[in-house]
């Protein structure tokens, strides 16, 4: 006798979920436990490690995360989260995870806490000096204004709109090693 999937799927349903459901019909109602997630705050969040960008919902108790679930309403993913979308809760709540901005000055072994403020400003000279510094305006008598002393990486976890900013930010500085890194 030959079975295809949805005649075996049938069978082995037949089998199975009978005696279950006799169960049930016989069982005592249960009580409702209360969820742990009812007296939690929750915020919507984009998961942080690849470009799908799904949404998700966090509950969040006392400043720590609890549960992690896919946002139904978010148009990408509606609900859903692969693994690692789900595996959130080891970064939120890690403590290693660095939460300040960490320096360390040329030639020193030392790391120095440093603010936001400062880690933006600093980068930002950094660019500003190091375009001015190597700035092509010309390559065999064309205009090319660009700078070949900066490169741009683009990662994975960049959505297409974040890559769409960073190329144009990276062009309007002349930078023209522009690559990703799906690329390499
Ligand atoms: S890692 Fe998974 S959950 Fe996170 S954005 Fe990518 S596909 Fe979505």
């Amino acid at each position: 006798m030959k079975l295809s999937r949805q005649d075996l799927l049938k069978i082995k349903g037949k089998r199975t979920i009978k005696p279950v459901t006799s169960a049930v019909d016989r069982a005592t109602p249960l009580a409702v436990p209360s969820t742990k997630l009812k007296n939690a705050q929750k915020f919507t969040t984009i998961c942080p490690y690849c470009a799908v960008g799904c949404g998700q919902i966090l509950s969040v108790v006392n400043g720590k995360v609890i549960n992690v679930e896919g946002d139904p309403e978010h148009p990408i993913n509606q609900g859903s989260l692969c693994s690692k979308g789900n595996a959130l809760l080891q970064i939120a709540n890690n403590e290693r995870r660095l939460t300040k901005v960490l320096y360390r000055a040329p030639q020193s072994d030392q790391w120095q806490e440093k603010s936001w403020d400062w880690a933006l400003e600093r980068i930002a000279r950094r660019i500003k000096d190091t375009r001015d510094k190597n700035w092509v305006a010309e390559d065999n008598g064309f205009t090319v204004n660009r700078t070949e002393a900066i490169a741009c990486l683009g990662g994975a976890a960049l959505d297409n709109e974040e890559c769409y900013l960073y190329a144009k930010l990276a062009r309007a500085l002349g930078i023209v090693y522009l690559e990703h890194q799906a690329r390499i």
